[in-house]
């Protein structure tokens, strides 16, 4: 089995104590090859995570361990930490707007094993609800952990009155993994799935419409995915550092310096994500302010995964791309989830904010 990513690759904190144990550590990181050629289910990698206790966190209690968490599971397995976000994600929005017996019930089934997810892409044609009848019509696209998931909280009606419902997803015939013909992230089986016919009772309906694209809950929820991105950034340097050890490559200056270099700027996206996180819990904060910290971390990131994946091959060479390396197959899922929405409009709104004029000078700080 390989060993756990080295902490190294991880800056120091004033609390050393890793929310993973060097266990489920080192087996998420053995899953993950398995888990993208589907020989292996991603469910038992998420089990993994159940028995660390981490199925009831929404990021709010402790946000600084809730980064943690994201940037560990993003450094041993990337798919793994893609489905632990959405269901992060849609527990916090549940507590959010669900009333006291929907989140109850959503607790119990997470206490059963129910896994939740957010789909909020839409497909052709998009999701919508019959209010008469109750049945939906339409589909979702990028829906991540197919024959995963088991609750998805699912966007209906787009625009800016759009629902969210909480609807059971484990109708197999419903799923097409088929969809997602990605060169990376394939574990996550983030595919079509058609809700064309399902009944959807009013008292799977959460909370009203519109509150999906609240502030600062929605963009100023991207500081979660900027810490996977950081997390797997540090993770595909320690493989290729490990590689390079083993190699007897790394004593090179050129290495050291050129990994060192990129490694240094994914600590300051980890600490914007750890920044953004805590922002995002302060309730006496502009949520524009909370929205535009987590955009440039999410932002800020995307740029140095890159540089990560770039640095990377040029440190291993031709045996990064061969199709069983480790380093490869990291590099593919980080430069696929690298890849979220819009990115040049959530510039825009950032420097929007932060280089505003009633910001007045001190507005460049976050
Ligand atoms: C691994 C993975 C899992 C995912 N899982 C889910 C899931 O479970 N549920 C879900 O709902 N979604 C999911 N998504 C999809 C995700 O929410 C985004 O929809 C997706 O990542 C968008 O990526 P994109 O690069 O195509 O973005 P786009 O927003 O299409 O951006 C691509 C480029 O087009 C530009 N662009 C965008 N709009 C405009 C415009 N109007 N004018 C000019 N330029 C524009 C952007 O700035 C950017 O340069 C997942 C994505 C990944 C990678």
């Amino acid at each position: 089995m390989n060993s756990a990513p080295q902490f190294a690759v991880f800056p120091a904190s004033g609390d050393e104590t890793p929310v993973l144990s060097d266990t489920t550590r080192a087996m998420l990181r053995a899953n993950a090859p398995k888990e993208e050629c589907g020989d292996a289910p991603i469910g038992a990698s998420m089990d993994l995570l159940r028995g660390e206790g981490l199925m009831l966190d929404d990021g709010t209690e402790n946000p600084q361990r809730t980064v943690a968490a994201l940037m560990q599971i993003g450094a041993a397995n990337l798919s793994v930490g893609r489905l632990w976000e959405g269901h992060v994600n849609a527990l916090r929005l549940l507590r959010l707007y669900g009333s006291a017996g929907q989140v109850r019930r959503a607790e119990a089934l997470i206490a059963s094993g129910a896994l939740l997810g957010v789909w909020g892409a839409d497909g052709a044609p998009p999701v919508t609800r019959d209010e008469n009848t109750g049945k939906l019509n339409g589909e979702k696209l990028f829906a991540s952990g197919l024959g995963t998931v088991t609750h998805a909280l699912i966007t209906v009606n787009s625009g800016p009155e759009v629902q969210l419902a909480l609807v059971d997803v484990r109708d197999e015939n419903r799923a097409d993994a088929r969809q997602w013909d990605m060169l990376g992230m394939r574990a996550t089986a983030s595919g079509k799935f058609d809700f064309t016919g399902l009944s959807l009772d009013k008292s799977a309906l959460i909370g009203a419409p519109g509150n999906y694209l609240a502030e600062p809950h929605f963009i100023g929820g991207v500081w979660r995915i900027a810490a996977l991105q950081a997390g797997a950034a540090a993770g595909l340097i320690g493989a290729a550092a490990e590689q390079l050890r083993a190699a007897d490559r790394l004593e090179a200056e050129a290495q050291k310096t050129r990994l060192m270099q990129v490694l240094m700027r994914v600590w300051a996206g980890m600490a914007m994500a750890e920044r953004a996180a805590t922002a995002a819990q302060c309730d006496s904060l502009d949520p524009e302010r909370i929205v535009a910290t987590s955009i440039a971390a999410r932002l800020f990131t995307e740029e140095v995964g890159l540089e990560a994946i770039s640095a990377v091959e040029q440190s291993l060479g031709l045996r990064h791309f061969t199709q069983s390396a480790e380093t490869g197959r990291m590099a593919r899922d980080l430069s696929v989830y690298l890849r979220q929405a819009a990115r040049d409009a959530f510039l825009q709104r950032a420097a929007g904010q932060a280089l505003a004029e009633d910001e007045g000078f001190w507005g460049v700080f976050k």
